[in-house]
């Protein structure tokens, strides 16, 4: 089976040091978190940012500071959320992708969060495929619901994104998908061929949704973002998770793919 590409989300929009002080939130922080997760396996790193405050920020000077950073003290592929918690206008969202990171996030669709609606219309989605396109970006399909496989897959047939496709699978999330792995079959065999998929576990499902997607041959994602814990009751550090993760998939007979193998399986830099 193909090697496991493994996702450090390490920060996010929500978890605030009163809730766990091992989300890193500064600069230095984030950057330094990225490297220890490098260090323990991760191959692809997904940057949310923080203003003062510890609140989602959309600041440019910010997110090109950390992707600098990150890149040049590491071999990590650099993947910046798009996400709308920060910033919701098109501008913000564009501005994120000046320093031309690897990767992107994208979501394709619209999907009630717990207490807010995020919403994505389908000129906001177009745009922003097309300003990846033009500076070779790949963008990840962020998945909170089948029919966002579909725009997505559109995207494609309109020649503002270039396949193979790559998509996360967010399960488990209230007000999306349950985190079942009878969704998780229907939704990876129902991609393009070629295509590569991951999948974020929220909250206590974030084991248990890798766990498959190891089996599955998936990849997966870990991190605070999505889950600050280690078990029940147990606050978890981003290299823990990682680490886990490394150890598990070893264990069941799957090598973890170092950042340049990665590379290859997402097809990055042949767009
Ligand atoms: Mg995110």
């Amino acid at each position: 089976m193909e090697k496991l590409i493994i996702t450090v989300a390490p920060t996010g929009s929500l978890p605030k040091k009163k809730d766990t002080p091992h989300v890193p939130v500064t600069v230095e922080e984030i950057v330094a978190c990225a490297l220890r997760c490098e260090d323990a396996g991760a191959s692809i790193v997904h940057i949310h940012i923080r203003d003062e405050d510890e609140n989602p920020s959309d600041d440019p000077r910010i997110f090109n500071e950390i992707v600098e950073q990150v890149r040049e003290r590491s071999n990590l592929i650099i993947q910046v959320s798009t996400g709308g918690r920060a910033g919701t206008d098109l501008e913000s969202r564009i501005l994120r992708l000046q320093m031309r990171p690897e990767m992107a996030s994208l979501t394709t669709g619209s999907v009630n969060f717990p207490h807010s609606a995020y919403v994505n219309p389908p000129d906001l989605v177009d745009a922003l495929a097309g300003e990846m396109r033009r500076l070779e970006i790949k963008p990840e399909m962020e998945i909170f619901d089948l029919s966002m496989v579909n725009n997505a897959v559109a995207l494609a047939d309109r020649d503002l994104a270039v396949g193979p496709l790559h998509f996360n699978f967010v399960m488990g999330l209230r007000g999306a998908m349950p985190a079942k792995i009878e969704h998780l079959v229907h939704l990876s065999t129902g991609l393009p061929a070629e295509s590569t998929w991951t999948v974020s576990g929220i909250g206590a499902a974030q084991l248990k949704m890798n766990l498959h997607a190891v089996l599955m041959g998936g990849h997966v994602r870990v991190g605070l973002e999505d889950n600050i814990y280690y078990k029940k009751g147990k606050l978890a550090t981003n290299e823990m998770l990682v680490e886990r993760i490394v150890r598990l998939s070893k264990e069941l007979g799957r090598e973890v793919a170092t950042p340049d193998e990665a590379r290859k399986i997402l097809h990055l830099g042949t767009s």
